[in-house]
């Protein structure tokens, strides 16, 4: 499969467009999530949004439920893909949550 890849053909394709091609081997789908959703900034529990985040923050307690958010973004963006393809038992992405 990765022999398709020549090293001219790497230069040229984007990371998006080589993943899209090795999902479309393996029968998977790329999902594209709005690159503004605050994937950091809600609480992945209660949705609560964490306006006072900074860049430097890599950890935050959610002060409505105090959940340790490490993995917040990967999870919102799990859950916002699978929910844009109708996948599992996910809520979708609501960006218009409590504000703390
Ligand atoms: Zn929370």
């Amino acid at each position: 499969m990765l022999d398709f890849f020549t090293p001219h053909l790497l230069h040229c394709l984007t990371f998006v467009e080589i993943l899209e091609y090795v999902a479309g081997i393996k029968g998977s789908e790329v999902v594209k999530v709005d690159r503004f959703y605050p994937s950091s900034k809600v609480c992945s529990e209660c949705d609560t949004i964490n306006e006072n985040l900074e860049l430097k923050d890599r950890t935050w307690i959610c002060s409505h439920c105090n959940t340790t958010q490490d993995l917040n973004a990967a999870i919102n963006i799990q859950r916002v893909g699978a929910s844009t393809l109708g996948l599992g038992n996910v809520r979708p992405a609501n960006t218009e949550a409590v504000s703390v």
